[in-house]
């Protein structure tokens, strides 16, 4: 039965035209992806498959299911994340791993070897950086506010806002190594979904990969920067009009 199946697709797959004449089931994916383990393991390489919250909800928490949420409002990518869910559901997802502005992944495709994914998100524009800290320093109490989705729904709303702190389309780039990558492959876009499993596990890693400082986001850092700049004013022996207009354009008077 699979046999068959998996062989005749064996003669295309290591090509990546499998999917042309064999849509690899899920189950198929969850075979592959255990041999690859497998395999890893004996060379010491250790891989977690990063699996949904269930079959149908990927993630659960305020930034997961924001990351998911902001990726589905846009077409460009809501039409082609669907493909990814299957190799997602069937723990496709090998390794997903976010550092500074990208996250790397390693997806098991319809082929014996597994694909490697690069997501890059462009860090948030300076301007618009300013602007959401500012929001937020007034609206947010504590970092663990700010990680569990605790805060007013207008800053929910700038954070959703086309230039706020999720990324339009634009603003992320990837690629695959599998040889029919096109825009968008299945392979990215379950690692495009599990970006928003491990927020749910880790939060703050949303701000790694935007390119924000977290801690500028919450209650105090305004006074922080005010008295910062108030301090190094009074270290002068006169204060000049340049401090005046720092601490005002802070306050939004220009
Ligand atoms: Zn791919």
């Amino acid at each position: 039965m699979a046999y068959g199946r998996r062989r005749s697709r064996y003669g295309y797959g290591g090509y990546g035209y499998g999917s042309y004449f064999h849509s690899t089931t899920g189950a198929e994916v969850s075979a592959l992806a255990r041999k690859t383990i497998e395999r890893a393991a004996k060379k010491g390489i250790e891989y977690h498959q990063i699996f949904p919250v269930n079959q149908r909800t990927v993630a659960a928490t305020w930034w997961g299911k924001s990351w998911c949420d902001n990726l589905q409002r846009y077409s460009d990518f809501s039409n082609r994340l669907p493909r990814g869910r299957k190799y997602l559901n069937a723990g496709g997802v090998l390794k997903l791993e976010i550092s500074e502005g990208q996250a790397d992944a390693v997806v098991q495709g319809s082929g014996t070897e597994p694909y490697r994914i690069r997501i890059q998100v462009d860090p948030l524009n300076k301007r618009r950086t300013k602007e959401i800290e500012e929001a937020c320093s007034n609206g947010i109490k504590t970092m663990d506010d700010l990680l569990k989705g605790r805060f007013p729904d207008e800053l929910k709303h700038l954070f959703f806002a086309p230039d706020g702190l999720f990324p339009r389309p634009g603003e992320i780039h990837f690629s695959c190594s599998c040889p029919d990558y096109a825009s968008m492959c299945k392979h990215v876009a379950a690692a495009m979904y599990a970006v928003g499993i491990i927020l749910d596990q880790n939060p703050s890693r949303f701000f790694l990969l935007r390119g924000i400082q977290a801690d500028k986001l919450i209650a105090g850092a305004l006074d922080n920067r005010v008295d910062r700049m108030l301090k190094n004013a009074r270290k002068k022996s006169s204060r000049t009009i340049g401090d005046e207009e720092e601490v005002a354009a802070l306050f939004g008077l220009f």
